[in-house]
């Protein structure tokens, strides 16, 4: 075995309190070996003046949208999609999703990411780009059936279900692959109740989008008489390893059907205030026993992938919805970023623990805006930017040393996909 020894920093454990030490991860098994007072390893990573942290883990997001960042914006969802993004999406190339997925991957391990769900098209194109960047995911082809004939849409569930079969342990097991009907209203029923028993056959979970806006929400009370997730259940679509994106409208009966049912849910607080479509109940979800995630949504709905900000984003937007600023705690959102996102996509990480994958981030906390540390867990939430963030580990590999990416060239990735943005949109206009 080899090791890399990540050393003389503070180190953020599982119960969230900061001890100084070192942390030994085998980079062959890619698992955390040892915690605290460690012997030299084959190789060192310096995290003096640093602490060291679980890698965030983004539990929503469409990587390649970062193609559409700040191409369309303050408008609801409803027209945001009809109006600009589908059209655009309508005209994406493989080569486009790969331009547009590197450089998401790296603004996402630059900001100390080093796990992320991804649902989105072309997806073996996004597969192979993360096998080849170094990150961790959980992959799958969004199925859309509106605006679509029934063997179109068909085909789709089918691509959803191939690639899910094909990729899942891809990349030495850091990627996993799950299916991805894209919502309760954008896929018609009949499929649905056809496609979702074949996913459980495979063994994949199930991860949508549900309850994000009112307009989403109220067509199905009226028509079907029950709550989207009363449906989703009924439809077979809850289950422990399945997890919904936004939440944002969701009744009582539906936070306790999700906590019964042990689905997850990826609260996307930039994503949700940016489009106006509300805040989640993220207090009554954790203290229903929900597993709540942080995502940041695709590029276009946020404008960035910093899941610092979504921290942030996220303890602001609950203390503002509850008018309680005990609502959503540091420890909260620290929590939610972390293990909440492993736990979330069934990825043994988001803890600094022996026998964890070693997913790690250290993050400069010797800025001025980081200074006091009374209270590292407040900086992580509140006041910490992931421009911070000076080294990024994946399965016992350096993604980022010293603010460098290391496993892929950043000025070319930034240049291909500025020119692939320029000529999509030229497409679709
Ligand atoms: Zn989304």
């Amino acid at each position: 075995m080899t090791t890399l020894r990540i050393a003389d920093g503070r180190v953020l454990h599982p119960d969230l309190s900061v001890r100084e030490g070192d942390v030994l991860v085998d980079d062959e098994s890619g698992e955390i070996v040892a915690v605290g007072d460690v012997e030299a390893g084959d190789e060192t990573l310096d995290a003096a003046g640093c602490l060291v942290m679980p890698g965030l883990v983004n539990a929503h997001c469409h990587a390649a949208m970062t193609l559409l960042r700040g191409y369309a914006d303050d408008k609801p969802l409803d027209a945001w999609l009809r109006e600009d993004v589908w059209p655009v999406e309508a005209e994406l190339t493989d080569a486009d999703v790969r331009a547009g997925t590197e450089l998401a991957l790296v603004e996402l391990v630059k900001a100390g990411t080093t796990a992320f769900a991804d649902m989105y098209f072309s997806m073996d194109e996004v597969a192979e780009a993360v096998a080849d960047a170094g990150l961790r995911a959980r992959l799958g082809h969004g199925v859309v059936g509106v605006g679509k004939g029934e063997d179109a849409a068909r085909a789709d569930h089918e691509e959803s279900l191939a690639f899910a079969r094909e990729y899942d342990g891809y990349a030495d097991g850091r990627i996993r692959t799950m299916y991805s009907p894209h919502s309760l209203t954008t896929v018609d029923e009949a499929l649905l109740r056809e496609y979702v028993p074949e996913a459980r056959e495979i063994g994949v979970p199930l991860h949508f989008h549900a309850n994000e806006t009112r307009d989403e929400v109220d067509p199905i009370v009226a028509e079907r008489g029950e709550r989207p997730l009363e449906y989703a259940d009924d439809a077979g679509m809850l289950g422990g390893a399945d997890f919904i994106a936004h939440g944002v409208h969701s009744d009582a009966t539906e936070i306790e059907l999700l906590a019964e049912r042990g689905t997850a849910v990826v609260h996307c607080p930039a994503s949700n205030m940016k489009l106006a479509s509300g805040a989640a109940p993220i207090p009554a979800y954790r203290e229903a026993g929900v597993t709540v995630a942080l995502g940041t949504d695709g590029a276009a709905s946020n404008n960035d992938l910093d899941l610092f900000d979504e921290m942030r984003d996220a303890a602001m937007l609950g203390k503002h919805a509850a008018g309680d600023a005990s609502a959503v705690p540091a420890e909260a959102v620290v929590e939610m970023a972390t293990a909440g996102g492993a736990d979330a996509l069934g990825f043994d990480a988001g803890r600094i623990a022996v026998g964890r994958k070693a997913d790690l981030a250290v993050v400069d906390f010797e800025a001025a805006h980081l200074t006091p540390t009374h209270d590292a867990v407040s900086n992580l939430a509140y006041a910490t930017r992931g421009s911070d963030v000076r080294h990024t580990v994946c399965d016992g590999e350096v993604l980022v040393r010293d603010g460098e990416v290391q496993t892929l060239d950043e000025d070319a990735v930034r240049e291909r996909a500025a020119e692939h943005a320029r000529d999509l949109v030229a497409r679709a206009e």
